[in-house]
């Protein structure tokens, strides 16, 4: 019988609930079903560390909201975003690796073997863990933006700006990532407008240059998404102005860039995360602050953000993990 919870000494213990029951004993536990997680999944169970994964919220991870996936090599003729994922967990399934539904809800890093709640009940104690929970496009809210998620909405424009070819687009948002969407689009688009609740971009000075030397970039200022119109597909955008005046712009594409957030909430107590959330790993390795922990995919990464980024991090996790076992004579 194991019991954990309050470790008054420990950084964020207060948030650690009190679970008692038979622990259940894996060599390497994945949390995450996305490229990351799954990718991690078959290299861990390759090299026989009978990986346990937990699939999380949402199954498959942010690709199985999206529907063609035209950028991840190997698929010549692009693949469905959900078809891809099915693929990668087969992948992970064929070697071993033990798949299950559940959510993880809370985490004692405390010491190895680590202790992970899933669904309040279940506890696990795992020698290493990989981290692959990913991050969560923010959307607006509005009832039309969620209508037409998939047919004109999207929150990735690397990932679907090619659909919208000789089109005109708009991007929402002033950050960074609003910036580098619409440098991209405006490479493939015919004409890309930015919509910025206020009246500056929040963005670096050096994106913002080469923003403004675009031309085919125009910034609205000041302008807020009322609804997107269309009927099966996005046909227009109507916006608020800062006097008030409703405008419509007519395009074929909205992309939604407002920012992410990492899915990192419940290993803050015990993983260092950036101010945004995003778990650090050391430079060049999937490590965190705890040796045994890694962590990969988009939870950790709020640069590129690619389905083959995240995979290529998971490889990592798994070969850190596996080199992590063997030097504690536990692979
Ligand atoms: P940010 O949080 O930096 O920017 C979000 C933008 O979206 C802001 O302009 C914000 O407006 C706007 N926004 C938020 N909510 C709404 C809303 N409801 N309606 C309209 N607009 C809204 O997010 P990013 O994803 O751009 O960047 C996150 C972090 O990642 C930053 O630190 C950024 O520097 C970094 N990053 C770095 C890159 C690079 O170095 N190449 C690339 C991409 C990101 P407001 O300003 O009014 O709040």
């Amino acid at each position: 019988m194991i019991t954990f919870g309050k470790l008054e000494s420990q950084p964020g213990s207060e948030k650690k609930s009190v679970v008692s029951g038979e622990a259940e004993k894996v060599k390497c536990l994945i949390i995450g079903s996305g490229p990351a997680g799954y990718t991690a999944a078959i290299y861990a169970a390759r090299a026989n560390l009978s990986p346990v994964l937990y699939e999380g919220i949402q199954p498959g991870g942010q690709l199985t909201t999206t529907t063609e996936v035209e950028n991840f090599p190997g698929y010549p003729e692009g693949v469905q975003g959900p078809q891809m994922m099915e693929d990668f967990k087969k992948q992970a399934m064929r070697f071993g690796t033990d798949v299950r539904f559940g959510i993880v809800t809370s985490v004692d890093f405390s010491q190895r073997p680590f202790k992970v709640v899933v669904d309040d009940e279940k506890t696990i104690e795992a020698q290493a863990v990989i981290i692959a929970t990913g991050a969560t496009a923010k959307y607006l809210g509005l009832e039309s933006e969620e209508k037409f998620k998939g047919s004109g909405v999207s929150a990735c424009a690397t990932c679907d700006g090619f659909f919208y070819k000789g089109q005109d687009v708009a991007v929402v948002g002033g950050g960074d990532t609003a910036c580098e969407e619409a440098l991209y689009l405006s490479g493939i688009c015919r004409k890309v407008y930015m919509i910025v609740r206020k009246d500056y971009l929040r963005a670096s000075k050096a994106m913002q240059q080469r923003v403004f030397n675009t031309p085919n970039i125009e910034v609205l200022f000041g302008h807020v998404t009322k609804e997107i119109v269309g009927s099966n597909v996005v046909e227009g955008v109507i916006l608020e102005n800062s006097k008030g005046e409703l405008v419509r712009k007519d395009i074929s594409g909205f992309f939604v860039a407002i920012g992410h957030t990492p899915n990192s909430d419940v290993f803050k107590p015990w993983i260092e995360t950036d101010e945004q959330g995003y778990i650090k790993t050391i430079p060049g390795s999937s490590r965190t602050n705890i040796p045994g922990v890694f962590a990969c995919g988009d939870v950790q990464d709020k640069i590129y953000r690619q389905a083959i980024t995240a995979a290529g991090s998971g490889c990592m996790a798994a070969i850190d993990a596996e080199r992590f076992l063997s030097e504690h004579g536990l692979a």
